[in-house]
């Protein structure tokens, strides 16, 4: 039986999505030949290539003002070091709003000057800070939409002079945004886009070209970009199933329809949080992440009875990362209500045998 995936990340696919590209692995457009062993030169993958750069531009209402979507690898943890290589010639400013945020701002360390705008680290960072200036004359500014550790999350962004640089690794995808307010968009395909193994990178081009600093090829966003994503051999396993991922997407409804059904999940999972004795919710309120719930069990002593009654309910990955304890449920795009709905039955009938 399929389980009831609430797995941080490598997460939750859609199922359709995992049909499909299993049957791409047997046999590629009833061609004969697998995706996993056809050239990444031939026309059916610089087809799909193209076919996910595009959506990924159109879902974000980016087509046609000055955007290029790239799909590469290293991770967003090599963002960390390849955003500061292109834009960073004399002082950034960061919003630390997490473990991923403070990673970001030690890589670009080791280029430059970056000065925290804020940080919320004194409260082992529950919260977003709000009241801070960016300073006009910086490189650029760079946050954190989606804090997938401590389950925060950004619901407006800064009025920002400065190209504005955001990791939306953990939340991609998944509400409206004003997306042209962003000079650089990326995030690590495992959470909500695909498998792992490839990262997209959404760039304002005329953003770019402005260090002094010599770019290696591999790090440089426009090499990248005039090779069409091909410079080197891009992860064609990763970018396939990410762009049946975001073909699915676009068939339910775009950013509009996954918002409404997003909301609705984290409305669900918090309501139980809050009406539930048993459990605490470690996420300031106004600052709660839509993706990644995190809570803890007031009790400890009902630790074993909870997690028996999980595993008995197919529920799985729902252990907190070790810096915040407890529990974590991450709802990501492709998991369905019924999975939340199975999950929140568990704590109501922890709470009545209790
Ligand atoms: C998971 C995560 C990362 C790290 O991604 P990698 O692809 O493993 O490098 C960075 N930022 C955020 C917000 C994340 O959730």
């Amino acid at each position: 039986m399929k389980k009831h995936n609430f797995s941080a990340g490598p997460s939750i696919l859609p199922q359709e999505v995992i049909m499909k590209s299993s049957e791409a692995v047997l046999d590629f457009n009833n061609d004969g030949l697998s995706i996993l062993e056809i050239s990444h030169r031939s026309k059916a993958f610089i087809d799909v290539m193209e076919k996910a750069r595009s959506l990924a531009l159109e879902l974000m209402g980016l087509e046609g003002k000055g955007y290029k979507a790239l799909f590469l690898q290293g991770g967003a943890s090599t963002q960390f070091l390849m955003v500061a290589m292109n834009l960073l010639e004399k002082r950034a400013g960061y919003l630390n709003t997490g473990t991923w945020s403070s990673k970001a701002i030690k890589e670009a360390k080791k280029l430059d000057d970056i000065y925290e705008v804020a940080s919320s680290k004194e409260a082992n960072f529950n919260y977003i800070p709000k009241e801070y200036d960016i300073p006009s004359d910086y490189d650029y500014f760079h946050c954190t939409s989606n804090n997938t550790i401590f389950g925060t999350q950004l619901k407006s962004f800064p009025k920002c002079e400065i190209p504005m640089v955001c990791d939306m690794s953990s939340d991609i995808f998944s509400r409206q945004l004003d997306y042209s307010q962003f000079g650089l968009i990326y995030a690590g395909a495992q959470k909500n886009m695909g498998p792992a193994g490839t990262t997209l990178v959404v760039v304002k081009e005329d953003i770019l070209g402005k260090v002094s600093r010599n770019i290696p090829s591999i790090m440089d966003y426009k090499v990248h970009i005039e090779n069409g994503s091909m410079f080197n051999t891009p992860p064609v396993f990763a970018v396939y199933t990410s762009m049946l991922t975001l073909e699915w997407l676009k068939n339910l409804g775009g950013l509009k329809g996954i918002e409404d059904l997003n909301e609705k999940k984290a409305r669900l999972m918090y309501s139980e949080i809050d009406l539930n004795p048993l459990f605490k919710g470690f996420a300031a309120k106004e600052d709660r992440s839509f993706m990644n719930a995190t809570f803890t069990l007031e009790n400890e002593n009902l630790k074993e009875t909870f997690e028996t009654m999980l595993k008995e309910a197919g529920i799985s990955g729902l252990n907190g990362h070790r810096s915040v304890g407890g529990y974590r449920a991450s709802m990501y795009n492709a998991l369905p209500i019924e999975s939340v709905k199975a999950l929140v039955e568990v704590m109501s009938e922890l709470e009545s045998k209790a």
